[in-house]
């Protein structure tokens, strides 16, 4: 008797993106290449939603558990298969969704501690990663009665923060009362504290730690980390703000520091306890060796992913991720064999951005693939520390780290932005 041809249904993966990420394309390309069943979640429900129940869904990305409570129900009428989140919240809410619904992912605990600074450094401190010595204050204390008990230079920085936002070095017990008024005043407003939850009158003091910084891209598979890339920053962060600019790849670190590097990224996975997924980590070195400066259990930030591609056919690292999360086969962990990177243009001054000059001209530099200017007309530019937004993005490809990163200043010198104050 013949059997009635059933077809297999295509794996059902959630995909956990906040209304303002910049993820979005990306992983929904990501998931088109891979050909899955998408079910996009975001923590603003859609007029669309109604029509598209199998495809969108309203999740509190503020509540984890109710957030994997309200998957588990879901799941009972579309099966999901895998779950990504693409950002330090919406990681917390993925290894929630996977430990009740048994899929791959990190463990709660994880997320929490690789998304809250002080956790993490407990952690790290008791494994014997090299960190900076750090203390947990609360910003009701007297900072002036603080300032004469520390040593300098130091760095105050959010407990729950994330990209450099609110990180402030401070030199001397006079920098350090005005950075901690800063610190209070970004602490205050009601979104930045509703991020930092039961941390948001905390802050922690750490000692500067001096030297070169590399970021380190991974995957944990199965608690082994597989070094994705190791980007040289080779603008120095020296503070007393830590706005990031170039990254390029691969890194002219020498090998046996890199290895040195690596390893020290791996300790700390597993000291996190992260058993699986994208990490993105901040490392420094100097005379006394690599320190692990934060380790976040989600991808490299904003656009600049897109300067990563793996294996012959140049997959994304949002294909690696999403493959990874569903269980299936990953043709490449390998980067391409181009040297690549990103600029994360600088924030040209506080004001209103009233256009953006010269990007034509910008993406005409030999090298340069793309010129993202993701600030709109009209918004609000916001420098750092109480800022964190970046206006664009440059990105470049070639033969050597060196000609990236000089088609990257090329191309950033001919832009020109207007901002009125
Ligand atoms: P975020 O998660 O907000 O990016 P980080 O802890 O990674 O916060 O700090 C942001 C940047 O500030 C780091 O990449 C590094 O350049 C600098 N930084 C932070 N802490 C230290 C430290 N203890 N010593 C030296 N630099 C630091």
């Amino acid at each position: 008797m013949l059997r009635p041809y059933i077809r297999d249904p295509l794996p059902r993966l959630l995909l956990l993106l906040p209304t303002t990420t910049y993820r979005t394309a990306a992983f929904v390309e990501a998931a088109r290449q891979i050909g899955v069943e998408l079910t996009v979640a975001s923590e603003q429900s859609s007029a669309l939603e109604a029509a598209n129940p199998a495809g969108l869904l309203t999740l509190d990305f503020e509540q984890p558990e109710r957030a994997a409570d309200a998957v588990r129900v879901f799941a009972k009428q579309y099966p999901v298969n895998g779950v990504v989140g693409v950002d330090d919240r919406t990681a917390l809410v993925a290894a929630a969704v996977a430990t009740k619904l048994q899929l791959k992912g990190n463990p709660v605990h994880a997320a929490v501690a690789a998304s809250d600074k002080y956790l993490q450094r407990e952690l790290l401190a008791k494994a014997t990663v090299p960190i900076p010595r750090f203390v947990l204050r609360n910003l009701e204390e007297d900072p002036a009665t603080i300032a004469i008990s520390i040593s300098y230079p130091c760095v105050l920085k959010p407990v729950r923060l994330s990209a450099s936002r609110g990180v402030i070095r401070a030199d001397n017990a006079q920098s350090f009362v005005s950075a901690h008024a800063r610190l209070r005043a970004i602490l205050a407003d009601p979104e930045t504290a509703a991020a930092c939850g039961d941390r948001a009158r905390q802050y922690l003091i750490e000692e500067f730690i001096p030297g070169y910084e590399v970021a380190l891209e991974g995957l944990v598979v199965n608690r082994r980390l597989h070094v994705l890339a190791v980007f040289d920053k080779p603008d120095p962060l020296d503070g007393p703000f830590f706005e990031e600019t170039i990254y390029v790849t691969p890194s002219s670190v020498p090998a046996g520091l890199q290895a040195a590097i690596r390893d020290c990224a791996d300790r700390a996975v597993r000291a996190l306890g992260i058993t699986d997924g994208p990490i993105h980590a901040e490392l420094r070195y100097n005379e006394r060796g690599p320190w692990l400066i934060e380790l976040a259990a989600r991808p490299i930030g904003g656009r600049c992913s897109a300067v990563l591609r793996f294996g012959d056919n140049r997959i994304s690292l949002e294909e690696i991720i999403l493959r990874h999360a569903l269980g299936m086969a990953i043709p490449s962990l390998q980067r391409e064999r181009l040297a690549a990177g990103v600029m994360m243009i600088p924030i040209p001054g506080a004001g209103t951005l009233r256009e953006v000059r010269g990007v034509a001209e910008a993406k005409r530099v030999p090298l340069v693939e793309d010129v993202q200017i993701t600030a709109h007309p009209g918004e609000r530019l916001i420098p750092f520390p109480e800022g964190s937004r970046y206006p664009g993005f440059i990105f470049a490809r070639g033969e050597t780290s060196a000609v990236v990163e000089a088609a990257l200043r090329d191309a950033h010198h001919r832009l020109e932005f207007v901002v009125v104050a």
